[in-house]
């Protein structure tokens, strides 16, 4: 770590975000020039763009970074990451403040949230995602009358063989529950 971000870290949301972040360190060395949320797909429809969460961050605004709709925006488009002259791991930092925001009970956007859950029970279930099922499972329990409306798209898309029909489990699977076991096991123990 840097010696700035030594000076910065102290015991803090800055801190705790730095903790929970590959390369989160250099999160200090924001230069707030706004390439971030130029770059970003999704700015206009963010509470805060990102050029914004990070001086939050950098502010120790707990409450509000946890609570704003931002990191559900976030599609993982990497736009960002890959544009910051400071090298800052802004989608990994989106992931982090994800994470935070459930174990707080903060996370906003709750259809992000119930397709997150959707489609980690799938991956633990069959080690891949399974399209149909995500989007049954998601669709029926939160928006059923999209699930009849976009009914004869997903029948298309099967019977050209887009789509599997069921779902297949991968081969070993034992061994990739027992990394998420141990993952989860690491993560209870570092929150
Ligand atoms: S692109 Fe990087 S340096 Fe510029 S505001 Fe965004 S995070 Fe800060
Ligand atoms: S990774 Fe997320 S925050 Fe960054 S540009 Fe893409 S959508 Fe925006």
């Amino acid at each position: 770590m840097t010696k700035v971000a030594e000076n910065r870290r102290g015991s803090s949301f800055l801190a705790e975000v730095i903790e929970n972040t590959p390369g989160g360190e250099r999160i200090v060395h924001c230069l707030q020039c706004g390439s971030c949320g130029g770059s970003c797909p999704n700015g206009a429809d963010m509470q805060h763009t990102p050029r914004a969460v990070i001086a939050m961050i950098n502010a120790n605004k707990r409450q509000e970074v946890l609570s704003t709709n931002t990191p559900w925006c976030c599609v993982s488009c990497y736009f960002c990451t890959s544009r910051c002259p400071q090298e800052i791991p802004i989608t990994d930092i989106m992931y982090c403040l994800k994470r935070l925001s459930i174990r707080e009970g903060l996370a906003q956007n709750t259809d992000a949230t119930a397709l997150a859950k959707t489609f980690t029970d799938l991956l633990d279930k069959y080690g891949r995602s399974f399209e149909l099922g995500i989007a049954t499972r998601y669709l029926l329990f939160k928006k059923p009358f999209s699930l009849l409306r976009m009914g004869p798209m997903g029948m298309g898309m099967m019977t050209r063989g887009r789509m599997a029909m069921f779902p297949t489990r991968i081969k070993n699977i034992e061994q990739l529950q027992a990394i998420i076991q141990k993952a989860r096991q690491l993560g209870e123990r570092t929150s």
